[in-house]
């Protein structure tokens, strides 16, 4: 994380300074129409911003202005930067520094990632290199650590076992946000022990359980996998999902990945069953890099949501607000409020979502699409290169599958089925 950025605690001096007009702010909005995620309002209000976070968020800022104040004026939409509350670098092929280059310029500017890819590959090691790489971007990237490498233990074979030591050593890292999504269902369902210990040292370090729950039943089982601790969840494919995991306490994680269409599907919850929309979060899970660049990233989630028929600010409330809150960071980040990081987006149109200047803790880290920042990268080591390692060289014949009672042109065989748009697949014979 950038050394100088300083925590509210540590600068709330010079924002009450500031916020009285004792002090002349870094950098001020004039004139804009803010949406306030707290109230769900639009508020033609202006904003003052010193060490990195708001000083002053009210109707006239212009006691804030100094002779060497930024004044920037904008007539249309200030609104929160964007947070994604689960999401996989690795999806999009990326590291962390090249995938915060690719989707600040869309609007985010926090994300909740799950490095459990390199996990399997590199263990802890992989998990901290990620991590650290995450914590030197201009945007905020918290880590949940892997829950489950591998994540269907006896059917993979994976570079590396995580155990509840690994899960407890890293909740002690700095900026660890809390236990990527606990996928290994069937284990809490049946009480295992690993997987109750890995929560169990996450709770007792106050952070967030991630879930994971990929099944259809909504029965004993899913009662007994909200009963180990799961905070949220984010497998759900219909209203029925999502209206069961808010009633057990847990938020609802709807997404839109680059194959995940799981939005449209559970959105009426809201739009139509009118459940409470603080208790639903929206999130992309996994992003491949051509989404990134043909379609965007959270900006995306959120035009679909309220394409979906969601009202815009609710929207904004998913990927703003709800997701600070859920991972207990509602007073740093997620709202244009007094003493959160300073991150603001500016947009014409709250529908289309457009993103004319993207701002991260005070400063200006992307204009028109065009990101104008750094976005620093760590020495990956050699041991985190060249990591496949395939053996013999394979030859064609290694492929072919020789079809059983000697038939010649026609066999059955067991071929996985795609669900259009869904993370699930079904197990069939052609
Ligand atoms: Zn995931």
């Amino acid at each position: 994380m950038d050394n100088s950025f300083r925590a509210w605690s540590e600068c709330a001096a010079d924002l009450v300074a500031v916020a009285a007009g004792r002090r002349p702010a870094d950098l001020v909005i004039l004139g804009g129409q803010l949406a306030n995620v707290h109230t769900r309002e639009i508020l033609r209000w202006d904003v003052a911003i010193a060490a990195g976070r708001f000083a002053y968020v009210g109707p006239d800022a212009s006691h804030c202005i100094g002779p060497k104040t930024e004044v920037l004026r904008w007539s249309g939409y200030v609104i929160p930067g964007l947070c994604d509350g689960h999401m996989h670098v690795e999806s999009g092929m990326l590291t962390p520094a090249e995938f915060a280059r690719a989707v600040i310029p869309h609007g985010t500017t926090t994300m909740f990632t799950d490095p459990h890819e390199i996990a399997n590959v590199m263990g802890l090691p992989g998990v901290k290199l990620m991590h650290d790489e995450g914590l030197m971007q201009p945007v905020n990237i918290f880590t949940q650590m892997p829950s489950c490498a591998p994540s269907a233990p006896g059917l993979e074979t994976t570079g590396y076992e995580i155990s509840a030591e690994d899960v407890a050593e890293a909740m002690q890292w700095p900026g660890i946000i809390g236990l990527g999504e606990m996928m290994n269902f069937p284990g809490v369902v049946n009480g295992d022990a690993q997987m109750l210990a890995e929560m169990a040292a996450t709770a007792r370090a106050g952070k967030t359980i991630g879930g994971h729950y990929a099944s259809p039943d909504l029965g004993p089982a899913f009662h007994a996998y909200a009963a180990g601790g799961p905070a949220d969840d984010h497998e759900g494919t219909c209203e029925a999902d999502a209206v069961m995991r808010v009633r057990q306490g847990m938020r609802s994680m709807m997404r839109l990945g680059s194959a995940w269409y799981d939005v449209e599907t559970q959105i009426t919850a809201i739009t139509e069953k009118g459940l409470d929309p603080r208790n639903f979060i929206l999130c992309t899970d996994d992003c491949h890099s051509g989404t990134l660049v043909q379609d965007g990233h959270m900006n995306r989630v959120v035009r679909h949501a309220i394409a979906c028929g969601c009202d815009p600010l609710v929207a904004l409330q998913m990927a703003t607000i709800n997701t600070a809150t859920h991972f207990g960071l509602e007073r740093e980040l997620g709202s244009i409020a007094p003493g959160r990081r300073a991150d603001v987006i500016f947009t014409s149109d709250l529908r289309e979502l457009p993103i004319q200047r993207v701002i991260a803790r005070g400063k200006t880290v992307a204009l028109a699409g065009k990101i104008t920042t750094e976005c620093p990268h760590i020495a990956w080591p050699a041991e985190a290169r060249n990591t496949v390692h395939m053996g013999a060289k394979k030859s064609a014949a290694e492929f072919a599958i020789p079809a059983p009672n000697g038939a010649v042109d026609v066999a059955k065989v067991r071929v996985i089925g795609v669900v259009e748009n869904q993370a699930p697949t079904q197990a069939l014979e052609a």
